[in-house]
C-alpha cells in the first residue's frame, strides 16, 4: 500500500534562514518517523538548498508554486524544469491564497500540465470559500476540479497528479473551526465522484485526495481516520516541530 502522503506548507515562515535550521534540526530528530510517510516541504524558494541538505534522507522538495511560463525568454522567472534540477519532486498549484491574488482556474490548467511536462508532482489545491446547506458549495467545487484540471484526459500521467481538497474557510484557522469528519467525508465521496466522471473510475481512483485546513495534532487522528484522504496539506503547524511530529503520527496510527 502506498505510504500516507504529508505535505508542509512553509508559505513565507520561518522568518530567516538561521530560524529555519532550528526548525530543520527539530525536524531530523523524527527522520524515522517521516521515513514512514512521502514527506514533502514547501519552504520559501531560497531556502530549498537548506531544506534538501538536511532532509534529504526523509522529505522531498517541494514548491508553492511556480510561473506558468511558455516557451522563449523569461526575466525575473524560475521555471519548473530549473527548479526540478534542484531535486523539487511536487508542487502545490492552485492554492486559495494566490488564487485570491488572481491565479485562475485556467492558469492553474496551465501550470498542471508545464509541471506534468516537468515530472513533478501536481498537487491541486481546491475549496469551496464557504460551506451552505443547500449544498450550492458542491457545484462550486464540481465546476473549480473541473476547470482546474481542463485538458488532462484519461491518457495523462495519472500518477503525477494529486487533488488537496482545502476548503477555504478553515485555512488558517484553529483546530475547533476544521471540518468535521463526516462533513470531510462527504466532500472526498463529491470529489472522486467528479473525478470519475472526468477519467472513469480505474483512473480516478489513483489520485489521491489530501485534506488541508486547520489540521492541528488535536484533530488530525478525527480527520485521517475513514474519511477517504490518503494524507494532509499543513499550514501553519507544520512550522511547530512537535505539533508537525504528531500530525505526522497520525497518519500510520492504524
Ligand atoms: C494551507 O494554507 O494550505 C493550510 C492548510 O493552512 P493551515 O494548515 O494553516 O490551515
Amino acid at each position: 500500500m502506498a505510504k500516507p502522503i504529508l505535505v508542509a506548507n512553509w508559505k513565507n515562515h520561518p522568518g530567516s534562514l538561521s530560524e529555519a535550521g532550528v526548525l530543520l534540526k527539530q525536524l531530523s530528530g523524527s527522520a524515522r518517523l517521516y521515513q514512514k510517510l512521502s514527506l514533502f516541504i514547501a519552504p520559501p524558494l531560497p531556502y530549498l538548498e537548506s531544506v534538501s541538505l538536511r532532509t534529504g534522507n526523509f522529505a522531498h522538495l517541494a514548491l508553492q508554486d511556480f510561473p506558468a511560463s511558455s516557451d522563449g525568454t523569461h526575466t525575473g522567472m524560475v521555471t519548473p524544469d530549473i527548479l526540478k534540477s534542484f531535486g523539487v519532486k511536487l508542487a502545490i498549484i492552485g492554492h486559495s491564497e494566490r488564487r485570491a491574488l488572481g491565479e485562475t482556474n485556467d492558469s492553474v490548467a496551465q501550470k498542471v500540465k508545464a509541471a506534468l511536462r516537468s515530472g513533478i508532482l501536481s498537487l491541486v489545491c481546491v475549496g469551496e470559500l464557504s460551506r451552505d446547506q443547500d449544498g450550492e458549495h458542491f457545484e462550486f467545487l464540481r465546476e473549480q476540479i473541473k476547470l482546474s484540471l481542463a485538458g488532462l484526459n484519461r491518457k495523462t500521467d495519472i500518477s503525477k497528479l494529486a487533488l488537496a481538497y482545502e476548503p477555504v474557510w478553515a485555512i488558517g484557522k484553529r483546530a475547533d473551526d476544521a471540518i468535521t469528519p463526516a462533513d470531510l467525508s462527504q466532500s472526498v465521496i463529491f470529489i472522486k465522484k467528479v473525478l470519475v466522471d472526468m477519467f472513469g473510475r480505474t483512473i480516478a481512483e489513483r489520485i489521491p485526495i489530501l485534506y488541508g485546513g486547520a489540521v492541528e495534532p488535536v484533530d488530525a487522528t478525527a480527520l485521517f481516520g475513514g474519511t477517504g484522504i490518503k494524507g494532509f496539506l499543513v499550514g501553519h503547524a507544520s512550522l511547530n516541530a512537535k505539533s508537525f511530529k504528531t500530525i505526522a503520527e497520525s497518519l500510520i496510527r492504524k
